[in-house]
């Protein structure tokens, strides 16, 4: 059975790359009728906390990436990490290094001055015939993995393909701290064996980690997962995509008004295609996503992309959904919310013209708030001229039938009476009680204000 995993350090909010290893993750165990399990790797006390915990179970469900196991913590499976480390102990895969922070320091530094590559040396790995040092006073042991001395560590990697790393070139990992925490590359192999995770997906920052795992793995006598590095992803300016460049919480999208769709159909993409479709629902992607046609080069962050597509989700997303989201920006706004009905019919109104529902909110803010046209446009198009046309409307406006046919009847009879055409007197309506000069059709538009918010907005010329 396919089980895979998402396995994030709770050192902040869901990052991006993060999020997009999730939905791979998530995808392909779906598409093979597999399991998906999320683990919260908070071995890294110090940094770890409760707050950022939740901020990622809420971006992973604010994004629908559903689990069937978890939240697994690893701080609730210390006992299990040490029986397995007691069990290396005993069968010599793994040893006691009573090795002080300055011994190392002075190793590193002494390697560094003689050119050679830094690591430990391997002073505390018991070999045949070699004679320990004492073991000294009140220094609590680190405990050290011995890696296999020689060979070459082979994986196939789905995404990058064959890679090899000797084991010259590796040195003996610390799998758990003096305080008997075990560190991440060790935490994860019992956890990915325990937990029979058949694929691991993870961040090309973690190939290098892969020959140490491989070994513990063979050490622990377990069968290998297969493994697939995703590409990091950059900034438009080509460098890794960080906080200081923009953006990289999942949940900074969902304030900025970004659907969770369009972040999953976007996310889809970076890194991985089907053909030239571009908007694909996560069900379309599930059925699609089987490992292959992963891209091995690093992926592009497109701002003005994932907004055009979000925009597509914005067009065709359901007017009522629409309106609980603007209601929230609303309230954040301290805007009053308006009645859902109208508020839908609003959204209905105006989605077309926008990128996200925080830029439909910004549209839509004219109806419950004052607006400030600019003073150009009321220089240009409230000219004197118009002013008696605009006082004739309001006139007519007044008595009118508050519907889009009658307004747009009201509006035919008044360019008529003087002679005017369309835009002479839709522009100026515009700009007096909407602060714009260009929206959907004025009649449409008029139709979901009250009859005297317009009447008052066209009297304030
Ligand atoms: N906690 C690791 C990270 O956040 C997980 C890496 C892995 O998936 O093995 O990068």
């Amino acid at each position: 059975k396919i089980r895979t995993r998402i396995a994030p350090s709770p050192t902040g909010f869901l990052h991006l790359g993060t999020a997009r290893t999730a939905l791979y993750s998530w995808a392909y165990a779906r598409h093979f009728g597999g399991e998906f399990v999320l683990r919260i790797e908070d071995t890294d006390v110090a940094r770890s906390t409760q707050d950022s915990v939740e901020q990622i179970l809420q971006s992973m469900h604010w994004l629908g990436l559903n689990y069937d196991e978890g939240p697994i913590y690893q701080m609730q499976r210390l006992d299990r990490y040490a029986e397995v480390i007691e069990r290396m102990l005993a069968e010599g895969t793994a040893y006691r290094c009573y090795s002080t922070p300055e011994e190392l320091d002075a190793l590193r530094e002494g390697q560094k001055a003689r050119g050679e590559k830094t690591g430990y040396d391997g002073r505390w790995r018991p070999m045949p015939g070699k004679v320990l040092p004492a073991v000294p006073e009140g220094v609590k042991p680190v405990i050290r993995f011995a890696n296999p001395l020689d060979g070459v560590v082979t994986w196939d990697d789905v995404v990058k393909g064959p890679i090899s790393i000797s084991n010259r070139e590796i040195d003996d990992l610390i799998i758990a701290r003096a305080d008997g925490v075990p560190t991440y590359n060790f935490a994860v192999v019992v956890d990915d064996v325990d937990m029979a995770i058949t694929h691991v997906f993870r961040g090309d920052e973690h190939i290098n980690n892969t020959p140490w795992q491989i070994n513990i793995y063979q050490a622990l006598g377990a069968e290998l997962p297969t493994f697939g590095h995703l590409p990091v992803i950059l900034g438009d300016d080509g460098l890794k995509l960080s906080k200081r460049r923009g953006a990289v919480a999942v949940s900074a999208y969902e304030d900025e008004g970004y659907l969770p769709e369009a972040m999953l159909n976007y996310l889809a993409r970076l890194g991985w295609s089907h053909g030239d479709d571009e908007i694909f629902s996560a069900e379309q992607m599930v059925q699609w996503f089987d490992g292959t046609h992963l891209s091995k080069s690093p992926a592009m962050w497109d701002a003005t992309k994932l907004a055009w597509v979000n925009g597509q989700y914005v067009k065709q997303a359901d007017d009522q959904r629409l309106a609980t989201m603007v209601a929230t920006q609303f309230n954040k706004r301290g805007l009053p919310v308006p009645e859902a009905q109208a508020l839908a019919a609003m959204c209905a109104l105006f989605k077309d013209r926008c990128h996200t529902t925080v830029e439909l909110a910004d549209w839509l803010a004219m109806f419950v708030a004052p607006v400030q046209p600019a003073e150009a446009d009321v220089a240009q198009h409230v000219t004197e001229a118009v002013k008696p046309a605009l006082a004739a409307l309001a006139t007519r406006l007044a008595t009118a039938t508050w519907d889009k046919p009658s307004l747009n009847q009201a509006i035919k009879d008044t360019i008529g009476e003087f002679g005017i055409k369309m835009p002479q007197l839709a522009i100026p309506v515009r700009v007096l009680v909407c602060g714009r000069a260009q929206t959907p059709s004025v009649d449409a538009v008029l139709a979901l204000f009250s009859r005297e918010e317009v009447i008052r907005r066209l009297q304030t010329a």
